[in-house]
């Protein structure tokens, strides 16, 4: 008779849910070394821990399709915020903005100030950045992005115009760089003030060393409002040109006048991805949250003030309230809170729930790791989808809920031997209670 086999770890009695939309079914998983390698009924063999998992859900670790957890990997290496929710692998250098490469002496321009506190490491290589997670590895994979906005700060003497060829060629070496050291693509925030003079030609130009590698192309695109179309179009655009894969990141329907506009939005989404590599990420919430802008036409609706370095004593108040105490209008008042960080409320509850329903959309929290007062979706993203959405709400069955935030986001980013629940693949699991998990 064969000996049963052994395992570090036997997680038993539970029902998975593997992250490939198919149905649940209850089974043991055992794993060794890190990796999956039984999955069945394991009542006979033996194990140096077992964990009980009766009545609960066994799923593939999460994976955090959009973070800006840049930073935070090294500086709260436990990743309290993300374990907890279940997410075992964060994606990070999102919105064009990645703490890697920047010089010790670069300055932080809004929103990379979002990314790094004052003070902290700065790597001037892509490489040297992936090395100090290496010494150091965080509770959580990384998949790290380089974002566009930072090569504009390492390269361009002003960021108030397009690049000039020398410095585009500048950001082709640092992004082969980055590449070369392991990252798995490049993302843009051309919505934002430090990016917002690129050129469609200049994105294209800068990410040209990705075409034929298999790295993606991310993008916060320049307008999720009255343009969305507009911005959808040169999105595509972009991932023609470059010959590969792009995703959407955050899809959202911002100020009154477009809510409902996710009804043109998803199709055109679709019709794209029949003939190119389209993706989507989407966060579980209809308020955003960023820097605080200062553009008075970015200003309308509802404003919460998450942070203030200037200001701390005002965060978690009403950006209308600080006006009127302050007796100054909310252009003024915006101004004297910077550098500081906002939530808007901006967005069609009726849109979050099309954009998240949509089969193709990845979840990925956006969350902020910085500041006291930080959007909810930092510490609530993956809960909020499995018991409001699912469950309470009864958006989509949990199958499709976990492999919105495991199976689709590793076949979207290439993370190899992650996202589903199978033998072979690494061992990053998490166990739930379906019927009561919330935030
Ligand atoms: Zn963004």
């Amino acid at each position: 008779m064969p000996l049963a086999p052994k395992f570090d770890l036997i997680i038993h009695g539970g029902t998975v849910i593997d992250g490939t939309k198919t149905p649940r079914f209850d089974a043991d998983i055992g794993i060794l070394e890190g990796f999956i390698t039984a999955i069945g009924d394991l009542s006979m063999c033996e194990a140096d821990a077992k964990m009980d998992a009766t009545g609960k859900i066994v799923a593939a670790g999460f994976i955090d399709s959009h973070t800006h957890d840049d930073q935070a990997v090294l500086a709260q290496p436990d990743m309290t915020f993300k374990i907890s929710q279940g997410v075992t692998t964060v994606i990070t250098g999102n919105c064009g903005i990645s703490i890697a490469p920047l010089h010790p002496g670069s300055p932080l321009p809004a929103p990379l100030n979002l990314l790094a506190d004052v003070g902290s490491a700065r790597f001037a290589t892509f490489r040297s950045y992936l090395d100090a997670l290496r010494r150091q590895p965080s509770a959580v994979n990384v998949a790290a992005m380089v974002g566009h906005t930072t090569l504009r700060v390492m390269t361009m003497s002003s960021l108030e115009r397009a690049a000039e060829s020398s410095e585009i060629g500048a950001m082709n070496a640092l992004l082969e760089e980055a590449l070369e050291a392991g990252a798995i693509g490049i993302s843009t925030g051309t919505y934002y003030p430090p990016a917002a003079h690129a050129s469609t030609q200049e994105v294209i130009d800068v990410c040209r060393p990705i075409t034929g590698t298999g790295a993606v192309y991310v993008t916060h695109m320049r307008d999720e409002a009255d343009n969305s179309m507009v911005s959808l179009e040169e999105t595509f655009l972009i991932g023609r040109e470059l010959d590969s894969p792009v995703v959407i990141s955050h899809h959202k329907l911002q100020r009154a006048q477009n809510f409902g506009k996710s009804a043109i939005t998803l199709p055109r989404i679709r019709e794209a991805m029949q003939c190119q590599c389209v993706a989507l990420d989407c966060y579980p919430y209809n308020a955003s949250s960023t820097m605080l802008h200062r553009d008075p036409s970015r200003l309308q609706g509802r404003i919460l003030i998450a942070s203030s370095e200037p200001h701390p004593e005002q965060a978690g108040r009403d950006l209308d309230a600080i006006a009127s105490e302050w007796q100054i209008d909310k252009t003024d008042a915006a101004a004297r809170l910077q550098p500081a960080s906002a939530i808007y409320f901006g967005m069609d509850e009726g849109d979050v729930q099309n954009i998240l329903a949509f089969d193709e959309t990845m979840i990925g929290s956006d969350g902020i790791p910085t500041g006291e007062k930080p959007h909810p979706r930092l510490w609530g993203t993956f809960p909020r989808i499995l018991g409001h959405y699912s469950r309470d709400i009864g958006l989509f069955p949990l199958e499709t809920a976990i492999w919105k935030m495991t199976g689709l986001t590793a076949r979207n980013f290439k993370l190899v031997k992650r996202g589903t629940l199978r033998i072979g693949q690494h061992a990053d699991v998490v166990v739930f209670n379906a019927a009561t998990i919330r935030t």
